[in-house]
């Protein structure tokens, strides 16, 4: 019987922003499951304790950093805690992420900036912070979760798609900036998934949910869960020649007429 270890995370590191809940949990329990350590990062520090805690409970090594991507002193903090505990970094999700929908004309400078600071610039500050330790190691894999309104208009959520399609582009340079380094760098874009930040839209849209549904070709609301696969393909070696790619996880929203 012939096998191989392509999608191994054991001896492997994961930093995963927005990791203590929805697509984020998804990821992180899909990483820690192919045997990598995970470092949970965000704001809450007793939501992300708990995901933490769940992780350890299934058998897994996993840490919460409570840390901002938009502060560059945290991303500090986040490496410097990883390092501490685990060692080494082999893999980046910048997945966190805030939506703030309304006419385009009503959004103030801060509430623009914040959308933009969260989604795209703590994404490039995370990429700088790790990347001296993964070109030392002479690898890395950082994955940028982007969106289908990157490439999609929207008209209630024009800073959220600013950010985005920045996601994109920002995967792009750096997958081609580091390709020497043997660091590759992708983006996912998930369609319309079940967790608190949909749960907004759901609420303001009328008969969103059935929309969502008649729209998608499989016929049903993307799941965190439906994340592992591809987080854990991206994060191993099964992809080390993939890189600057985007990966829609969206049941089909994206390809029918
Ligand atoms: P959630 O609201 O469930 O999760 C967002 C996560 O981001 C939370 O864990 C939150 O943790 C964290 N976060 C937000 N701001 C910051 C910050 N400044 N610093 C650190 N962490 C932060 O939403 P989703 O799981 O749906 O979203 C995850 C990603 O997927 C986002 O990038 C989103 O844009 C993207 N996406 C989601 C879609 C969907 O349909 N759900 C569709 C397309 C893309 P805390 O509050 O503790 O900081």
């Amino acid at each position: 019987m012939i096998s191989n270890d392509l999608f191994d995370l054991h001896d492997r590191v994961a930093i995963v922003t927005g990791g203590n809940g929805g697509i984020g949990f998804g990821i992180a329990e899909g990483l820690a499951g192919a045997g990598a350590g995970v470092v949970i990062a965000a704001r809450k520090r007793a939501k992300s304790d708990a995901a933490a805690q769940k992780l350890t409970g299934l058998g897994a090594q996993a840490i919460a950093v409570e840390a901002d991507v938009t502060q560059p002193r945290d991303w500090g903090l986040i490496v410097q805690k990883t390092l501490d505990r685990f060692g080494r970094i082999d893999i980046l999700v910048n997945n966190a992420g805030v939506l703030l929908g309304k006419p385009p004309e009503s959004y103030s400078l801060e509430e623009w900036r914040s959308i933009i600071d969260t989604n795209l610039t703590g994404a490039f500050i995370g990429a700088q912070t790790v990347f001296p330790e993964m070109k030392r190691q002479g690898a890395g894999k950082i994955i940028n979760i982007a969106s289908l309104t990157a490439s999609f208009g929207s008209p209630f959520n024009v800073p959220y798609t600013a950010s985005k399609g920045g996601i994109l582009q920002l995967t792009r340079g750096l997958a081609t900036a580091w390709a020497t380094h043997n660091i590759q760098v992708n983006a996912i874009s998930p369609g319309w998934i079940d967790t608190d930040l949909a749960a907004g839209v759901r609420a303001r849209v009328p008969n969103f949910d059935e929309r969502v549904v008649a729209r998608t070709p499989a016929g049903r609301w993307g799941r965190p869960t439906d994340f592992a696969g591809v987080a854990v393909l991206l994060a191993s070696r099964a992809s080390d020649f993939i890189t600057g790619a985007e990966i829609p996880v969206d049941g089909g929203y994206s390809i029918q007429l």
